[in-house]
């Protein structure tokens, strides 16, 4: 096996093996970019390194000390040297770009002698001094974990002493005490000396890159992002140019488009005299791009022709870092850049327009789940308006949050989990705090610009954050911060708008969003795309008629239970529930009766000529009972019955397995009338509303079947009821009776319940839960465990178990197809919009997925992914 390769040696297609990082900066050594040269060792010695239990092995070694010295070759210059030394950036490249794994080490190879030949070779003791102390601290903090603020106490104090501002006023000779301090903390710290062997230095370095693949925040982010933890990271070892020897130097991120928008507009930022880390670390405030075309024209002129020509290569927007050393220009990365979802599609679709990408091939970059954040609020203009403004910071991510203040993740992490809304506060954000960048509504930070931390991981999150809000200060471990003399302390509201940075005190009111032209365009090629229809699952008009903005096509699932819960027919529905007699039961349902009939009607004008699955009613009777003493006798009292009588009827009614017990259509075994109630409601309201001249198109579900004989039973109480009213209006009324599928034994047995449905809808929420015998509302204490033991991948409640509960619904497709070759299938689980189980749903040939209003959009795009 070969391990290493120079850049001379790969090309893009072997992302794989090179790591996305590796296989562009080979790809542009080919096509003749600017790229200092230099190897990368393997992915595939990554996931060796792992099997030898992280030891390096001989082979290895070799290969790395031949491509070295071929470097050292093609530079004419040695590692260590005393007189004119090989510098290396040493950088961990994945095959999926990766924040929470080591980053960079800068100025690799750099010790006491080296140093001064750098010094001589480049006519720069300062330079030298600096390089060093960088690398010093870097390397420590990075690949020994020494903590970043031990190092830069010793910077700050000295600038203190110094009366300096800013890092470029130290003096060589002040860097060289920095340097010799650096050394000490490092010592202490480690208990070894600075490693002053360059070629240990870069094993070292090495072995830091593999192992930086298994900390916990590359573990926590592999899982957040669905990549497998076996794929293993590149390294990337490059020779170092200098973007800190002067002010014809310096070092830069810029954007082939604006990542926020999508405007197609070259956007970045960059620092005269400075290197790498200075940019993205957000420490001094970096210029906008378009103030190099005055710095240094002729390379600013160079770097648009390279930006182009890198967009027109890879042919998507491009995330470009580069370094001027003494005016000439080099290119040191290039990958497809993180955007916004919203300048996601506004790039995808200028790009088809642009004649660039097909309308698949846009369709396709488009992250189904990441739609979500398109739909999501915005303030509200009144209340903006009443807000007091706190700060103005740069509109890092776009987006509207409101939440109290934490200033570590930890605490984010605690308070969300107990179900505060949170916004993490920090002066700047790091790898490590990403448990709580994801817990949190939104981020801000003190400093740092637009391609800092905070900023690239939040827009890549979809996550709203206002960066470089200088006008904070901070204090991070007393828990507060101070706008001018009003003090923000832990637990405080406030709210941040990533689109134009500003920071507000408390919490501001937000409005659904409206969404843009473009986005449509991109909606209407998904739709032409795919085979699969998308419903929803509503209950009111309210939610329907959202849904149908968002492009639903009918309703999958209409779940008539949470209309009995609402205040002022709870207590007809108790009424029905502690009866009797038939006849008291009656007497009840004739109450509701008339509500449930406005439901309808409501739900059948909000969808106009879209089918509406209306489900029959589900849950066990007692949770629609009172549980406290005290309520138990207030009920007593209004139903002018004996407490004792009250409480020997909910103590009736109690299960010890609520959900495999009284519940769905085993109610209509037992009490016809409820379901014949409900199907009068929907009947007579489907009849009233044709007669406004919609064609409604009403279908009636029954729940919880196990049995065609169950079905048989249950359905005919329906159609008894439903026929006899057509029959006696004047109207011609179509609808149909189907049940879902949510119980293994009618998955088994579909083929002979199909024979009594006109339509199946699967009920994978059930499903899962009798399929693996998970109850729904516990497994959650547990599954947590199955998934760090690997012994399950994913929450089956949210992810569709394809190998086994799919198989039920595959089984059941196909038995159902069988006997019933023109029965409708669907699936009304959570599933319905979860991107891989709408995949599998396209791929067993279900006519419909069925998902909450906000995931209609998500579940159109992920089934033009699965049919293209
Ligand atoms: C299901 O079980 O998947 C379903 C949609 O019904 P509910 O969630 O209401 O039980
Ligand atoms: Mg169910």
């Amino acid at each position: 096996t070969k391990y290493v390769y120079s850049f001379s040696e790969g090309t893009k297609e072997m992302k794989s093996l090179l790591g996305g990082k590796g296989a562009n900066l080979a790809e542009m050594s080919i096509i003749g970019l600017p790229v200092p040269p230099g190897f990368t060792i393997t992915t595939q010695a990554c996931t060796d390194y792992y099997k030898q239990n992280k030891e390096l092995w001989s082979d290895l070694l070799d290969e790395i000390k031949s491509k070295l010295a071929e470097l050292e070759q093609t530079m004419g210059k040695k590692l260590g040297d005393a007189t004119n030394p090989l510098l290396v950036s040493v950088r961990s490249g994945a095959v999926f770009s990766m924040p929470g794994m080591m980053d960079t080490i800068l100025n690799l190879g750099l010790n006491d002698e080296s140093v001064e030949g750098i010094a001589k070779a480049m006519n720069n003791p300062r330079l030298a001094y600096d390089s060093y102390r960088r690398f010093i601290q870097m390397f420590a903090d990075v690949a020994m974990d020494v903590p970043k603020y031990k190092f830069e106490a010793i910077l700050e104090r000295t600038k203190e002493q110094k009366g300096y501002h800013y890092d470029t006023e130290l003096t060589a000779e002040d860097l060289k005490g920095i340097v010799a301090e650096f050394k000490t903390v490092y010592k202490l710290e480690i208990g070894k000396d600075f490693p002053s062997d360059p070629f240990e230095q870069l094993l070292m370095a090495v072995r830091a890159v593999f192992n930086s693949w298994n900390n916990p925040r590359a573990i926590t982010y592999r899982r957040l992002n669905d990549i497998p933890h076996d794929l293993g990271t590149a390294v990337n070892v490059q020779s170092m140019v200098f973007g800190n020897t002067g002010d014809k130097s310096g070092t830069g991120v810029a954007f082939t488009r604006n990542p926020s928008t999508g405007e197609n507009k070259l956007f970045g930022e960059y620092l005269i005299n400075a290197q790498g880390e200075d940019v993205v670390a957000g420490i001094r405030t970096p210029q906008s791009i378009d103030t190099l075309k005055d710095d240094m024209p002729a390379v600013y002129d160079e770097f648009i022709r390279i930006t182009q020509l890198l967009e027109n290569h890879y042919k998507d927007m491009q995330d470009i870092e580069f370094t001027v050393e003494d005016e000439k220009l080099y290119i040191l990365q290039t990958r497809n850049g993180k955007r916004t979802s919203q300048a996601a599609i506004n790039v995808a679709v200028d790009m088809v327009e642009e004649g660039r990408i097909s309308k698949e091939e846009a369709v396709l970059r488009i992250e189904p789940e990441r739609v979500n954040e398109l739909l999501h609020p915005k303030f509200e203009d009144k209340a903006l308006k009443a807000a007091h403004l706190l700060a103005k910071g740069l509109p890092a991510s776009p987006g509207a949050a409101a939440g109290k203040v934490y200033f570590n993740a930890e605490d984010c992490v605690a308070a969300s989990s107990k179900g505060e809304k949170t916004l993490l506060v920090r002066l700047e954000t790091s790898p490590e705090d990403i448990e709580g960048m994801v817990a949190a509504e939104g981020i801000l930070t003190a400093r740092g610009g637009m391609t800092s931390h905070a900023a690239v991981v939040a827009r890549g999150m979809g996550k709203c954050c206002v960066a470089g809000c200088g006008t904070l200060r901070i204090d991070e471990r007393a828990g507060f911060f101070k706008v001018g003399d009003l003090t923000v302390k832990e637990g405080d509201y406030i709210s941040l708008d990533g689109s134009t940075g500003s920071v507000y005190l408390g919490a501001v009111d937000r409005v659904e969003p409206k969404l843009s032209g473009k986005f449509e365009t991109l909606m209407t090629w998904v739709d032409g795309m795919r085979k699969l229809k998308v419903r929803t699952n509503a209950d009111t008009p309210k939610d329907a008629r959202i849904a149908v903005d968002f492009g639903a096509e009918g309703i999958g699932l209409c779940r008539t239970e949470h209309m009995f819960f609402e205040a002022e027919r709870i207590p007809a529905v108790r009424e029905m529930i502690i009866a009797q007699s038939l006849e008291a039961r009656m007497t009840a349902l004739a109450k509701l009766l008339p509500m449930q009939r406005e439901d309808f009607m409501g739900i059948f004008r909000a969808m106009g000529e879209r089918s509406v699955t209306i489900r029959l009613l589900d849950p066990p009777l007692h949770e629609f009972l009172p549980r406290e003493e005290k309520d138990i006798i207030e009920l007593a009292r209004t139903m002018s019955i004996p407490v004792d009588d009250l409480k020997a009827r909910v103590d009736d009614l109690q299960e010890f397995n609520p959900m495999l017990g009284h519940r769905g259509c085993r109610l209509a075994v037992t009490y016809p009338e409820i379901y014949a109630m409900q199907a009068q409601a929907i009947i007579e309201g489907a009849i009233a509303v044709k007669k406004e001249g919609i064609d409604v198109k009403p279908e009636i579900m029954i729940p919880l079947i196990g049995s065609v004989k169950e079905l048989a039973y249950v359905k005919s109480i329906v159609t008894e009821v439903a026929d006899d009213i057509i029959a006696k209006s004047d109207v011609k009324l179509n609808y149909l009776v189907g049940t879902m599928i949510e119980i293994p034994r009618a998955a088994i047995t579909a083929d002979e319940i199909a024979k009594e449905a006109q339509f199946f809808s699967f009920g994978t929420n059930d499903l899962t839960q009798m399929g693996f015998g998970f109850s729904r509302d516990d497994a959650n204490k547990f599954l947590g465990e199955y998934e760090e033991k690997g012994i399950l991948e994913k929450d089956p409640f949210q992810v569709l178990d394809q190998a086994g509960i799919g198989k039920l619904v595959k089984m059941g497709c196909e038995l159902g197809r069988s006997t019933n070759p023109d029965i409708h299938l669907g699936i009304c689980g959570e599933h319905g919009g979860e991107p891989s189980s709408v995949e599998f749903c396209h791929r067993i040939g279900l006519d419909y997925v069925s998902c909450s209003p906000f995931r209609v959009p998500v579940a159109r795009i992920a089934a033009a992914h699965a049919a293209l």
